[in-house]
């Protein structure tokens, strides 16, 4: 396996002189449960990794007020995840079962239970892939992403986050501190499902993650899908249909503008084809599953 030295840093000023080293190329490291893969295969060949995982505050699920950066601007609180937090602590956390529980089902459907206990949110993000479970979770749940530099943080919308097939918004040497997600209002459902070749040990072929929010008259609908685009994607035009209704003939109107917005290649773990006749039936299983939550 190609080499690479490793940095413990005890804080995040070490962390940033160690990720910032000139001419080489030095990655945060996390669960490593895609980076040691990808560097076995020699597909990433970094020079050394710096374990962020005990950096303080990374492994943090907590509720936060509105602050300068993310959450601004919220009358409520936010609830924070740090890109540490494994999936099955983010899976099996109360608050984010009651804040984010579509966040809970995605991070639950992320590999198996070794895998889950120590894959994190940070990762997921960080490699960026069209399939990751959690991506569609975090576009529907309209989370922000705080990052931190060698000198300063900022907040980056989800929706602008991923950039393409392991392409983030982040600059060279920041790394993710975690998420925060804006408050839902009470009787907000949210569904996470995916199909995959075996359970615990592959990607999805499709995740579809689907928020319906109480809102005056009636209900706002929120869909994320995953593995059918370079990125994970929102349906605005599936959400404005479901916007004037549920019935049948809507749902199925909504349906069709899934269907539409997925643009699924042929790839080794399915053909487009069977990728779009998952989306069309996945779309269905969900929001039959909300709508019969519905009072
Ligand atoms: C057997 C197996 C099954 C899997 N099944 C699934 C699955 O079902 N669904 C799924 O989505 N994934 C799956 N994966 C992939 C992987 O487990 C996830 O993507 C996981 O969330 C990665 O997290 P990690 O902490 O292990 O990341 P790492 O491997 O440590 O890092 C991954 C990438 O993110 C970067 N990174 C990590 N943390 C940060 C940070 N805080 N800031 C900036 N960059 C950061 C790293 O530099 C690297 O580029 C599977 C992997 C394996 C080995």
């Amino acid at each position: 396996m190609h080499p690479f030295d490793y940095y413990k840093p005890k804080d995040f000023d070490e962390a940033f002189a160690m990720l910032t080293q000139p001419g080489k190329k030095v990655i945060p490291l996390a669960g490593s449960t895609d980076i040691i893969p990808m560097v076995r295969d020699e597909r990433w060949l970094p020079d050394a990794v710096v374990d962020i995982k005990g950096l303080p505050g990374l492994r943090d699920i907590k509720l936060v007020d509105s602050g300068p950066l993310c959450c601004a601007g919220q009358t409520a609180q936010c609830l924070y995840i740090g890109a540490a937090a494994r999936m099955n602590e983010i899976a099996h956390s109360e608050l984010v079962q009651q804040y984010a529980s579509v966040l809970a089902q995605a991070a639950q459907e992320v590999g198996h239970e070794q895998v889950r206990n120590r894959a994190t949110l940070g990762g997921n993000m960080g490699t960026a892939s069209p399939a990751g479970d959690t991506l569609s979770a975090l576009l529907v749940l309209e989370a922000d992403v705080l990052v931190k530099g060698k000198d300063e943080e900022r907040c980056i919308p989800a929706l602008k986050f991923f950039l393409g097939p392991r392409k983030t918004a982040l600059q060279p040497g920041e790394i993710i501190l975690g998420v925060q997600v804006p408050p839902l209002p009470e009787g907000t459902l949210g569904r996470y499902l995916r199909i995959s070749r075996r359970k615990g040990a592959d990607l999805a072929i499709v995740g579809l993650s689907v928020m319906a929010i109480p809102a005056e008259g009636g209900y706002q609908w929120r869909i994320g899908l995953g593995a059918v685009a370079p990125t994970p994607i929102r349906v605005p035009e599936a959400e404005t249909i479901l916007a004037t209704g549920h019935d049948e003939a809507t749902v199925e109107k909504a349906i069709q503008a899934t269907l539409a917005a997925a643009r699924p290649i042929d790839d080794i773990r399915a053909t487009a084809a069977y990728r779009r006749e998952m989306v069309v039936q996945l779309t269905r299983r969900a929001l039959q599953d909300i709508i019969a939550q519905i009072p």
